[in-house]
């Protein structure tokens, strides 16, 4: 059987899921969206997720239909509906259709969706070994353009950046700021340690605020590790002593390679290690429970 897709207000079968052609999410990219996941029959930091879809909208001047109280009952729904325990949530807001030009005043009635799929994600040896990297020529967006702290519809900046790394023959592509400071990954952010300092850009140098981000900080510092959100150069990246990515798709992820260098000794390092543990401990034990809620 097929998945059931929310849609507007309605559960629909995969087939029927359709959106218009005149949507200003498909023409424009005008829209926000979330990925969220659920593990063990709990889903993972869905308030933060929430808050951030919704400041997302705010942002971008789009008022979504529902409340965050009925958005939630409907990301539940969704799951119970599928019969998920373990998934990957995908949670799109688009202006709605509207005509061919830009303007989203001609667009009354955005769109939202959730899509409940099964995780596909990085093999485990990856964990183990660690990823290959590299930095891609593709800038991160200018906050004063488009502020990567909004998770909008538009990533073509993120694929552009994906497909330098598709090019060189690696899963993932360091993004830098207009400034060449390391800001993050086409969809994750960047951790470095140096000297047993846990390393993040700071959000101002134009990133995404990753939820992952946040918890990896809060776990590290309730391990007594010292965290600093500060700017560092690729040069800084490549003479790190571990470096890893977090992200809710990827959770947290070793990297051993940055275009040819070796980051530490080539294999994951002792933090790294600890927070991937500290993290796994975390998704199985905390989040909103999809079977005992009566939301929907
Ligand atoms: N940066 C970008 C550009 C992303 O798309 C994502 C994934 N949503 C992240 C970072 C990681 O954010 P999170 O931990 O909230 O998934």
């Amino acid at each position: 059987m097929g998945l059931w897709i929310y849609l507007n207000g309605e559960y629909v079968s995969e087939e029927e899921a359709k959106i218009s052609v005149f949507d200003h999410g498909f023409l424009y990219g005008d829209g926000v969206f979330e990925g969220i996941r659920a593990y063990g029959g709990k889903v993972f930091k869905l308030e933060e997720h929430l808050k951030r879809l919704y400041d997302s909208a705010r942002a971008i001047a789009l008022k979504i239909p529902l409340s965050k109280e009925e958005m939630k009952g409907k990301v539940l729904e969704t799951l119970r509906r599928n019969k998920l325990k373990d998934a990957y949530i995908r949670l799109v807001v688009s202006r709605g259709k509207g005509d061919l030009g830009l303007d989203p005043l001609k667009c009354p009635h955005p769109e939202v969706i959730i899509i409940a799929h099964k995780i596909s994600i990085y093999p485990k040896e990856l964990y183990e070994k660690g990823l290959e990297v590299v930095v891609v020529s593709t800038r991160r967006n200018i906050p004063s353009a488009l502020d990567p702290c909004v998770k909008s519809l538009n990533y073509l900046n993120n694929i552009l950046a994906k497909i330098e790394a598709n090019y060189k023959g690696v899963p993932e592509a360091i993004m830098l700021n207009k400034d060449g400071y390391v800001a993050e990954c086409t969809g994750d952010n960047v951790f470095i340690v140096k000297n047993k300092v846990l390393i993040t850009p700071p959000t101002w140098v134009g990133i995404l605020k990753g939820i992952t981000r946040d918890v990896v900080i809060h776990l590290a510092r309730k391990e007594g590790i010292s965290v600093r959100e500060e700017v560092f150069t690729p040069a800084e990246l490549y003479a790190s002593d571990e470096c890893f990515l977090t992200g809710t798709a990827a959770e947290v992820i070793p990297v051993t390679r940055v275009d040819g260098r070796i980051i530490g000794e080539g294999k994951v390092g002792e933090i790294t290690k600890k927070l991937i543990r500290q993290f796994r401990r975390l998704t199985q034990t905390e989040g909103t429970p999809i079977y005992e809620s009566q939301g929907g």
